[in-house]
């Protein structure tokens, strides 16, 4: 497989680990982080996390879990097709979603708040302290040691004053670098899955119409494409057909428009991809049809009521627990303690970020509800 990938593709880890180790056998240096990923409690908790939703509200909503699946999924297809490091860009896409919080984006607000005067909080960055230094299975090193390549596609953005204090992973964002194709695929993945699933999910969930998405150009002229070929078919198979018409052509309109960057761009390795601009793009026209998609999704979806209600509810829930937990430490469990922060507060926030939706729920009634313990 080696000698298919294209000669700017990741093939080895140039940076390493940061605690040397001896090769792995019968896998690449890459399916070994992707496999301390998957056996990691971080990526187990994503089951009971969420990004719109709440995780008790219903089966078939995605979860963060099976939102990175489906970002592997993604990522892998258009890896494949430009003769990428499929293994960097699956390790990379699992991991992504590591250091959120529960109660997605509502959750990772609250956090930031709260975290204002201690350093704030960013869920990119806290996926690289999951990875780097929070997780406790081995026992040579904290956290799982992972390739610099996979670390640097898992930071996919970061303030310039955390940047500083990150050595060779922040680095970029100071020198103003682009991180490896692998890491840039994962980034876009990520938008593809999640503003399709929220399509899908948004419907099954009743807060959307298909009435109101037929407004959207790219959702619009996907559902006539499948009205007209597919005439009397049941409402739901004419929404997944749609939607999975819909990420098709974001994916085929990704890899054409990446192939004319990379064209034009010329990068002969690694550091050469580093050094361009971002060629990991949508086509112009993609991009505009991909905001419009957003920007509805924000109006109808992400600002529901009944979404917006959730979200009170879940920053409450936060709010109330770091200041429970940072005002009288004695309430923390005593593992938590023993963590790797510098400041009380930091631990709070490890310890608030880890939770599933529903263990942030209960927590709250055993410090809140007198009648739990
Ligand atoms: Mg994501």
């Amino acid at each position: 497989m080696a000698d298919a990938l294209a000669s700017y593709a990741v093939r080895a880890s140039a940076g390493g680990r940061l605690v040397a180790e001896a090769p792995p056998v019968g896998r690449s240096e890459f399916q070994r982080d992707r496999d301390r990923i998957i056996h990691s409690a971080a990526f187990r908790r994503l089951e009971y996390k969420t990004q719109v939703f709440v995780n008790h509200e219903g089966d078939l909503f995605r979860t963060r879990l099976t939102h990175s699946i489906e970002v592997a999924q993604i990522a892998r297809s258009i890896s494949r097709h430009l003769r990428l490091n499929e293994d960097l860009v699956e390790a990379i896409s699992l991991a992504h979603d590591l250091g959120h919080t529960p109660f997605g984006h509502a959750g990772q607000e609250a956090l930031n708040d709260c975290m204002q005067t201690h350093g704030g909080f960013e869920h990119n960055l806290q996926s690289l302290r999951v990875v780097d230094l929070l997780e406790e299975r081995y026992a040579a090193f904290d956290g799982l040691n992972l390739c610099f390549e996979t670390r640097e596609g898992i930071l996919k953005h970061c303030s310039p004053a955390h940047a500083a204090q990150l050595g060779e992973v922040g680095a970029r964002f100071l020198a103003g670098r682009r991180p490896s194709l692998e890491a840039q695929i994962a980034n876009l993945a990520d938008e593809i899955a999640y503003n399709n699933h929220d399509v899908d999910d948004g419907l099954r969930s009743g807060l959307l119409t298909l009435e109101q998405l037929a407004e959207v150009g790219l959702f619009a002229s996907h559902l006539a494409q499948v009205r007209d070929a597919c005439p009397g078919l049941v409402e739901r198979r004419v929404v997944h057909e749609t939607v999975r018409r819909m990420i098709n052509t974001q994916i085929t309109d990704l890899i054409r428009q990446t192939e004319i960057n990379i064209r034009a761009a010329k990068p002969e390795t690694v550091d050469d991809v580093r050094a361009c601009p971002a060629l990991v793009a949508f086509s112009p026209q993609m991009q505009a049809a991909n905001s419009e998609l957003k920007h509805f999704l924000r109006a109808n979806l992400y600002r529901h009521y009944r979404v917006m209600r959730m979200s009170a509810k879940a920053q409450r829930i936060i709010r109330e627990l770091f200041a429970a937990f940072d005002g009288d430490p004695r309430l923390l469990p005593s593992t938590v303690r023993t963590r790797g922060a510098d400041t009380l507060a930091r631990a709070v926030a490890d310890y608030i970020a880890g939770m599933t939706d529903r263990y942030a729920i209960r927590e709250h009634r055993r410090i809140f509800a007198i009648e739990a313990l």
